[in-house]
């Protein structure tokens, strides 16, 4: 309370003692959070609002100490408080302190200014902002929206077709998009963006087909811009209906997203390839392998598996060294590539034991596979380091159905088939009994 010094009268002492029982008055009553601390942080006053706000949070619901209190939301407090080395002034200015999500009306980010006043007495501010922070966060979200819809818009290229799927209008963005200009696409279709790669071309009247049928149609595919550089474009074309239902024709938005096929092909790589040798993982091998056999059973075509394992790979490593064997690991796909089609896989197992899917391939067409394969791989000069490898194979042959009618019956019956050809000497193929 006011305290008497020299030369003030009994007057000056009695309004000094009305002014701080008013300013006591102000901070009880103010809609802030108001605390009095000393340098350790022991709360001396605080007012009924900071006692409503810091209850909740205080674990122990003890408010005696303000650092204690947010010993875990903030610990920063109390290691501000020690460092600062004034005598006065504020230790922090609206620092925020995130309180763990509540219920709704209580406050989710606090604003916490510490002014030191002496040395034992620091005043500390506590104001909820979780609005303002919301605010910010919306505000930043908009900025994001727009930042995208921008760079989306400069990188389309907007145009139309009349109703025979020729371009009928061309403006800046496709230009920039696709390289044309005006001159160039009068009159032309889709066809023109397509790479030759791209089966689009055969496809082209299908789209629109499909556009008049649903209203709209995506596709992507492999483009091409006016000086040769090739892309990966999402085309969407949307038709345009007179008030009878007749097309009259087509809105068209040509984007290039070559950059996320990019990164969706290197994850599908990630997921489905073994990484020393190309050839697909064992996770992929089932993934395939179970619906080829729902496909095969349906269409009731053959499906065969053979098991492949490299003859005597431990002598390889144990005499030129690991990275001689990982070398001949990765030349042995590519060897089996060379002699399967496209359709089929080869995936690695384990070590170096591999398995291929052969898809519409029976008994006889299997073995034959197996045996060009070996036969490449026998003939096949490996070299590493200057050194010359010899490596053969041993294959095991199952065809579905035949070897029962799942997945595992028909690996069971490649691979009893594949022991067989090892016990038989190796570098030789064996079939199913
Ligand atoms: P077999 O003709 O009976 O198949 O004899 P093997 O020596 O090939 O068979 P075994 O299973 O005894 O040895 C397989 C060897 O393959 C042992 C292992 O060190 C080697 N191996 C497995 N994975 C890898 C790999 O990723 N890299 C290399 N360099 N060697 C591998
Ligand atoms: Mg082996
Ligand atoms: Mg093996």
């Amino acid at each position: 309370m006011a305290m008497a010094h020299p030369g003030e009268s009994q007057g000056d002492l009695a309004a000094l003692a009305a002014e701080n029982e008013e300013l006591l008055t102000f901070l009880y009553m103010s809609p802030a959070s108001i605390l009095r601390i000393d340098a350790a942080g022991n709360v001396a006053m605080a007012n009924p609002k900071a006692a409503q706000v810091l209850m909740p949070i205080s674990r122990t619901g003890s408010l005696d100490n303000l650092f204690a209190v947010f010993e875990d939301l903030a610990p920063e407090l109390r290691s501000m408080a020690a460092t600062f080395a004034h005598e006065r002034g504020y230790i922090c200015e609206n620092h925020r302190i995130f309180l763990p999500t509540r219920k709704q009306q209580e406050p989710n980010v606090l604003s916490c200014s510490m002014l030191r006043v002496a040395q034992d007495c620091t005043m500390v501010v506590l104001t909820d902002i979780s609005k303002v922070v919301a605010q910010e966060r919306s505000l930043k979200q908009t900025e994001s929206w727009l930042a995208a819809v921008y760079s989306a818009v400069n990188d389309f290229a907007y145009f139309s077709l009349d109703a025979t799927g020729r371009i009928d209008s061309w403006n800046q963005s496709g230009q920039r998009q696709t390289g044309f200009e005006r001159q160039d696409v009068e009159g032309a279709t889709l066809r023109l963006f397509c790479h030759p790669d791209s089966d689009f071309t055969a496809r082209a009247d299908e789209q629109l087909r499909l556009t008049r049928e649903s209203g709209w149609h995506v596709e992507e595919l492999w483009c091409v811009t006016r000086d040769g550089r090739r892309y990966w474009g999402q085309l969407l074309v949307a038709a345009l209906e007179e008030i009878d239902g007749k097309v009259s024709g087509y809105s068209v938005v040509l984007r290039d997203v070559t950059e996320r096929k990019l990164s969706i092909d290197k994850v599908k790589e990630l997921l489905t390839r073994d990484h020393l040798t190309g050839a697909a993982n064992r996770g992929h091998f089932f993934d395939v392998g179970e619906a080829e056999v729902v496909r095969a059973r349906r269409l009731r075509q053959p499906l065969s598996v053979v098991m492949l394992d490299a003859d005597h790979f431990k002598a390889i490593n144990d005499n030129l060294g690991h990275a001689a064997g990982d070398h001949v690991l990765k030349e042995l796909v590519a060897c089996c590539q060379g002699v399967l089609r496209a359709i089929d896989i080869i995936a690695r197992l384990g070590g170096e034991e591999f398995a291929l899917l052969l898809p519409s391939t029976n008994a006889h067409g299997a073995r034959a596979t197996a045996q060009r394969i070996r036969q490449a791989v026998e003939q096949h000069a490996f070299h590493f380091n200057g050194v010359d490898i010899r490596c053969t194979v041993s294959l095991g042959c199952a065809t579905m159905p035949g070897a029962g009618d799942t997945l595992d019956d028909v690996l069971a019956a490649a691979d009893k088939a594949l022991y067989r050809a090892k016990a038989a000497g190796r570098n030789c193929v064996a079939s199913q009994d």
